[in-house]
């Protein structure tokens, strides 16, 4: 079946969706109600997809990027923890996602604050993450070893460091996704080439063990969903659908800087949080050239908002940390943009930086299963677990789960054929921009035909994303607004001023 969502494909699938009965209703949209409908799909069963909003408007589109290979697990001694996101990061880096994940290197630079013992324990910490690489099968051509490094390279490939007192860095290796909502996207239209409903702009009113009452956010009708078993994956906002779950969102920031702000970074940092033995903040160069900051982890108390806001406290914090290891300190007026997330973590005693990150699984009462916590790296395994469990209350008589090995839209080889229209077309349209590859892999090619059939579409905006690649979003990735356009299935929007910039575009591409 074709891969492709969009508006048409929607209200086709829309108008059907109340008159059957389903195997699996999936309720949000983020990575882990993606993985579901994805893994109950590719196990033969019928399956709807909803979101209140669109692919990606929650959580997963706030993180900070990184495929983690569960070092920080390890180190509060989790070890089943920690050894499963370095299994579900060699998946994603192996077989699953490979276009859209990169090994990542970090530098942990050794200024006069951190000690010579600090630095051996955190060195003895990446040779630890790095058996757990060895362990998960994931071979060193893809993540290599940690090492320390002179002042001297440490600054060839962090020019922004300050070399006073500079003693070296420890250089290591992590996954990387090219961005989040894509990984999201690429399995929603994975499990829409298995046959899965996906319906963004439906919000689930009340959740029974047997289906949903829904509302069509776009007409604001209301239409039950029948289904033989019902996934609750929506995150931070699961206990509105099921009131025996108390969620603790804690709420990481981050800061968004352009391109030209630290020139000369290559790779990531982890610059130690003064006072603090264990916690580091990331400085996260984007493919986009833009370079995030973070990131906090702070209780959120109160109404769970649509989309969370970063506090000023929060910039002045990261500011002061970043300015701690940098040669010509920062202020406010380099921030070009902000994001905030919240971690869906079920509420629990102790500090929200120290519950556990492991995912659950919930039962109601009336038999909805909801599957929250986790992190973006384990969305698989979230969604296995969850599938395996309604399988099993529902009786559904399917396998087990086929996810660990299936390429997602996008994996295979650049020049093969899609199931799009476009990549059919595709003829040697000339060598493609690295860009283009990392973001829609074996799609690039199709994406590049748009741009050889109207050269307007060549035309680059901020991030050097162009147009062609708006109207790519509209044609297969189910983009039904501006919104959708910049800021989810591009991340344009991260920074005001070139949402600003790119928004007749955006209008123009869903026109086009
Ligand atoms: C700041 C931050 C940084 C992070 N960094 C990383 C990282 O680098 N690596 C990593 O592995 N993990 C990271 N995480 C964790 C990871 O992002 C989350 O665990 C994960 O994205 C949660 O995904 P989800 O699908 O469960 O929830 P969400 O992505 O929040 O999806 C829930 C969906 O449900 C929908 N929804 C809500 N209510 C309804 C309703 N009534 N009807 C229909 N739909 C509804 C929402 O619109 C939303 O799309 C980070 C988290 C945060 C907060």
């Amino acid at each position: 079946m074709n891969s492709s969502l969009n508006a048409a494909r929607r209200s086709r699938e829309l108008a059907e969706a109340g008159d059957l009965v389903v195997d699996v209703l999936v309720v949000g949209l983020g990575a882990t109600g993606a993985g579901a409908a994805l893994d109950a799909a590719s196990r033969g069963l019928s399956v709807t997809a909803i979101d209140a909003h669109d692919l990606a408007f929650g959580t997963s589109r706030w993180s900070s990027k990184m495929i983690h290979g569960g070092l920080r697990y390890l180190a509060r001694g989790q070890v089943r923890v920690a050894h499963e996101s370095a299994v579900e990061r060699g998946l994603l880096l192996r077989h699953t996602a490979p276009h859209l994940v990169r090994a990542q290197p970090y530098l942990l630079p050794l200024t006069p604050a951190v000690s010579g013992g600090q630095a051996a324990t955190v060195m003895t910490g990446y040779r630890l993450g790095d058996g757990l690489r060895m362990a998960a099968r994931t071979p060193r051509r893809l993540l290599p070893g940690p090492a320390r490094i002179s002042a001297g390279r440490a600054l060839s490939l962090a020019a922004p460091l300050s070399p006073n007192g500079l003693r070296g860095a420890l250089l290591s290796w992590d996954g990387r996704l090219v961005d989040d909502a894509r990984l999201v996207v690429a399995l929603a239209r994975t499990a829409a080439s298995r046959g899965a409903r996906i319906l963004t702009r439906c919000r689930a009113l009340e959740l029974a063990g047997d289906g949903a009452r829904v509302r069509d956010e776009l007409t604001g009708s209301t239409f039950a969903i029948r289904a033989r078993t019902v996934v609750n994956a929506t995150g931070v906002w699961a206990a509105q659908l099921d009131p025996d779950i108390r969620m603790r969102p804690s709420r990481g920031t981050h800061l968004v800087l352009c391109p030209e702000t630290l020139p000369g970074l290559r790779a990531g940092l982890h610059v130690p949080i003064p006072g603090e033995s264990n916690r580091f903040a990331l400085v996260l160069p984007q493919p986009d050239g833009r370079v995030y900051v973070g990131l906090t982890d702070e209780p959120a108390e109160g109404p769970v908002p649509d989309v969370p806001q970063a506090p000023e406290e929060d910039v002045a914090f990261l500011l002061g940390v970043l300015n701690s290891v940098l040669g010509v300190p920062l202020g406010r007026q380099d921030v070009a943009g902000t994001y905030a997330g919240l971690r869906p973590l079920l509420a629990a005693g102790g500090r929200t930086a120290d519950l556990s990150r492991e995912h659950a699984l919930l039962t109601s009462g009336s038999g909805v299963v909801t599957v929250v916590g986790g992190k973006l790296t384990t969305y698989r395994r979230m969604a296995e677990d969850a599938v395996d469990r309604v399988v099993a209350l529902g009786r559904l008589g399917a396998g087990g789960s086929r996810t660990a090995r299936l390429p997602l839209v996008g994996a295979g080889a650049v020049r093969e054929a899609g199931a799009v229209p476009e990549a059919r077309a595709v003829r040697e349209v000339g060598a493609l921009p690295d860009r283009l590859r990392a973001r829609y892999g074996s799609e690039a090619g199709a994406v590049r035909a748009l741009m050889a059939e109207d050269p307007a579409l060549a035309e680059p905006l901020p991030t050097g994303i162009t147009r062609a690649e708006l109207v790519w979003a509209v044609r297969h990735e189910g983009a039904l607004d501006v919104d959708d356009l910049l800021d989810r299935r591009t991340r344009i929007g991260l920074v005001p001023e070139d949402r600003a910039a790119a928004l007749p575009a955006a209008r123009a591409a869903l026109a086009y």
